[in-house]
């Protein structure tokens, strides 16, 4: 059964998604995460969030979707031992090492392969899982003939994302936000943050989205190149992802409104559970105008939080950090 996972950019976010019909939320550990830290948790955070999933019998996924230095892993382990004592029944994760290492210390937890991971075929897919991950997120190209092949050929769960966004270039392989600004900082937990890495730490200032030019020998050629940052969207998917038996429906946005968050997952329940009980083939027209209004919704937050960002990067502006110290 394909379970909606969302979410938890605060504890108010988490318990919000889950209570709107998500059975699964992930949160981010405070420099673990990718995310800026105003939308990660500390760890009297986490254990709110998984005290209340073990209540309602819900799914939490903690995200050390980062690359760790040889000095972290040992503080990374002590927190993956935590959270499992906790309740949590699953890790986001990028860093093959650090895979094998929780693998080999929780057999039975869930890990996935973190978007981050660049999984781009079926070598990859075939790599991740014999190190020991049990859910990679499909890669965004493959057709639905391809995806239910892997499926049954692999023997991995797959996880799809239904609200998310494309970068231009290879997420997790992206260097572009560190060239601009690059500050370190530390948490109170000694863990290292490369501000402006969000592989290391930090969080990227999505610097492709600020204005460029290209020049070529001194000569301008275009004055406003613009790069592409996609809105995936996959609500038309809904029904073949669920025919296929995909196990997990993501939608990203920890660092989006609470309402706005709640909104989607609502939205996106009532939109699987038609497509679970109405005979195929599907019309999901009667969903049409709810949907524009929530990409409108996100569209305007997400080009809010974009420009803050920029300036960041731009004008060394204030970090927009929280416990942490410089
Ligand atoms: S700079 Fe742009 S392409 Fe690179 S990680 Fe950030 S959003 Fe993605």
């Amino acid at each position: 059964m394909a379970r909606l996972l969302a979410p938890g950019g605060s504890v108010e976010m988490a318990v919000g998604v889950l209570e709107a019909g998500a059975e699964a939320v992930y949160v981010g550990p405070i420099g673990w995460s990718r995310r800026v830290s105003r939308f990660e948790l500390d760890d009297e955070a986490i254990r709110e969030v998984c005290t209340y999933g073990a209540a309602k019998d819900k799914e939490i996924r903690i995200a050390f979707n980062t690359t760790p230095a040889s000095s972290e892993v040992p503080a990374m382990l002590r927190k993956v031992d935590q959270y499992v004592e906790w309740g949590a029944r699953g890790f986001i994760m990028t860093d093959p090492g650090a895979i094998a290492a929780v693998r080999r210390r929780h057999p039975d937890v869930s890990i996935h392969a973190s978007v981050a991971a660049t999984i781009i075929n079926e070598a990859d897919i075939a790599f991740y899982r014999d190190i020991g991950v049990t859910v990679v997120v499909v890669p965004s190209k493959l057709s639905f003939t391809e995806v239910r092949e892997f499926k049954e050929r692999l023997g991995v769960q797959l996880e799809v994302f239904l609200h998310s966004n494309h970068c231009y270039t290879y997420l997790g392989k992206c260097q572009m936000s560190s060239y601009f600004n690059h500050r370190f900082a530390e948490t109170d937990e000694h863990k290292q943050l490369f501000l402006g890495s969000p592989n290391r730490g930090g969080f990227c200032h999505r610097v492709c989205k600020g204005e460029w030019t290209w020049s070529e020998e001194n000569t301008l050629r275009d004055e406003s190149v613009t790069m592409p940052n996609i809105a995936i969207l996959g609500f038309n998917s809904v029904p073949a992802y669920l025919d296929i038996g995909v196990e997990y429906l993501k939608i990203q946005g920890r660092e989006f409104n609470l309402s706005l968050m709640v909104d989607m997952v609502r939205f996106y329940r009532e939109v699987i559970d038609h497509c679970l009980t109405s005979p195929r083939p599907i019309s999901l027209s009667r969903f049409q105008p709810r949907l524009l209004g929530l990409m409108r919704r996100r569209d305007e937050e997400r080009e809010d939080r974009t420009q803050a960002l920029l300036q960041v990067a731009v004008e060394d502006a204030p970090l927009p950090v929280a416990g942490i110290v410089d």
